[in-house]
């Protein structure tokens, strides 16, 4: 097989007066309607292209609105991680087409990918990834590091983001003084403190107990109402249940797609989590 690359490499560019991401997120003349959050257009990932190829996305064909709350679930090893950093420009495709708000990301440069990940896209992981050693408003303080604010500024921004997912009272605690729950709350505050449009969680409730998983979730349906689109990956059926999508991949394709809420529908409410027998299979719509 040919080792060459689908993505041409970055073409020089004069100095942008705008970064893409404004240029992006502003609204369109006429009061068109907004292109879908992502496109993703027969998206195939081959890791190793050595003897031994892992296909881990094949032929995926996607589109998710804006403003949608979309669950990517799937068994260990069906690609939802390789979506995900597909989707959040972490990783590129071997083959196939994205596109985030209508522009192709072939057609960006680094600074204008750099821009997308640091600013219109918010990053949630299962094991919170925050700064040990160090505050919890430092640590949603980082982000904005390199936005040219001021540190006044920063730290307003900092505290309105924790106070939003409801730990304005523990902005000095470092992380191994929170517990996870409180942890993934502060690596919310971090991932919404520059005002994505678009949040990316991959198994974040992976790790906390089925109080904390109700709370995060609360959150991120409340990120939700208030216009951003969420790809949140999980494979626990009752953390699905509350977005507005199911997808579900499997060996690396779509095997399922269905709709439970229209995209600007209010989430589904929150139902207790991690019932003691798992027994939502067949119960919710
Ligand atoms: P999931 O998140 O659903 O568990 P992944 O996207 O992590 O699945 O992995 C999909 C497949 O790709 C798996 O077979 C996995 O072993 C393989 N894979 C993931 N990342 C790499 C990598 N960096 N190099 C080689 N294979 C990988
Ligand atoms: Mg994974």
């Amino acid at each position: 097989m040919s080792p060459s690359t689908p993505h041409r490499p970055p073409r020089p560019r004069p100095a942008r007066e705008h970064p893409l991401v404004e240029r992006v997120v502003a609204p369109r003349g006429g009061g068109g309607r907004r292109p879908p959050a992502i496109v993703l257009r027969d998206v195939s990932k081959t890791y190793g292209l050595g003897e031994i190829e892992v296909r881990a996305l094949r032929d995926v064909t996607l589109r998710i609105a804006s403003g949608d709350f979309v669950a990517i679930m799937g068994s260990s090893g069906s690609g939802k991680t390789t979506l995900m950093n597909i989707l959040g420009c972490l990783d590129l495709p071997t083959s196939g087409r994205y596109l985030v708000d209508g522009i192709d990301i072939r057609d960006m440069d680094e600074d204008d990918l750099a821009d997308l990940r640091n600013r219109k896209i918010g990053f949630v992981f299962q094991s919170f990834n925050l700064v040990a050693r160090t505050s919890a408003l430092a640590n949603v303080e980082l982000p904005l590091a390199y936005a040219g604010l001021s540190r006044h500024t920063r730290r307003a921004r900092a505290q309105r983001a924790l106070a939003a997912v409801g730990m304005a009272k523990r902005w000095h605690h470092q992380p191994s003084e929170l517990s996870g729950g409180q942890q993934q709350r502060v690596a919310v505050a971090r991932a919404v403190v520059t005002n994505p449009t678009m949040i990316l969680a991959d198994e974040p409730t992976g790790n906390l107990d089925s109080r904390s998983t109700e709370e995060v979730l609360r959150i991120f349906a409340g990120l939700n109402r208030e216009g951003r689109t969420v790809v949140l990956i999980t494979h626990e059926p009752d953390v699905a249940a509350q977005a507005k999508r199911v997808i579900t991949l499997g060996d690396g394709r779509v095997l399922d797609d269905r709709r439970t809420a229209a995209v600007h529908d209010r989430p589904p409410a929150p139902r207790s989590q991690k019932s003691a027998h798992g027994a939502l299979g067949e119960a919710h719509r």
